[in-house]
């Protein structure tokens, strides 16, 4: 992922051709230098699926809930449920 260091919500920007005609917005230049950083992000899954599961944990009960990859948002409702 590369993320652009100049706000978008902002104009005119860093990086545009300059001057826009009123009302229209100005055309985007991408350029290697408005790179200030590159991240990646992981998403870690279970090929078998998420796993919702207890078992004890000393006098504790311990609550596995993982392995939802990248549908994790949109599962965590229903697999909080399930751990709750
Ligand atoms: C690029 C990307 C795109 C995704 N797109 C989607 C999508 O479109 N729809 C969807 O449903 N899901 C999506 N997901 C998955 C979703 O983001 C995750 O499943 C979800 O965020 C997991 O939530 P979580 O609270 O379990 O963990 P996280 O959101 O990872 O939160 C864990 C938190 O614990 C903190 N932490 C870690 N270790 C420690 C420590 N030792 N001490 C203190 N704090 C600590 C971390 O800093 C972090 O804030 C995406 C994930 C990625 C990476």
């Amino acid at each position: 992922m590369l993320a652009l260091g100049a706000a978008t919500a902002a104009l005119p920007l860093a990086g545009t051709t300059g001057e826009a005609a009123e009302g229209v917005l100005p055309k985007f230049v991408v350029s290697p230098d408005d790179v200030i950083r590159r991240a990646a992000g992981l998403r870690p899954f279970r090929t078998a699926g998420f796993l919702v599961k207890s078992e004890p944990f000393g006098d504790k009960t311990l609550i596995h809930n993982y392995g939802h990859g990248g549908c994790g948002v949109t599962l965590s409702w229903g697999t909080a449920d399930m751990a709750a």
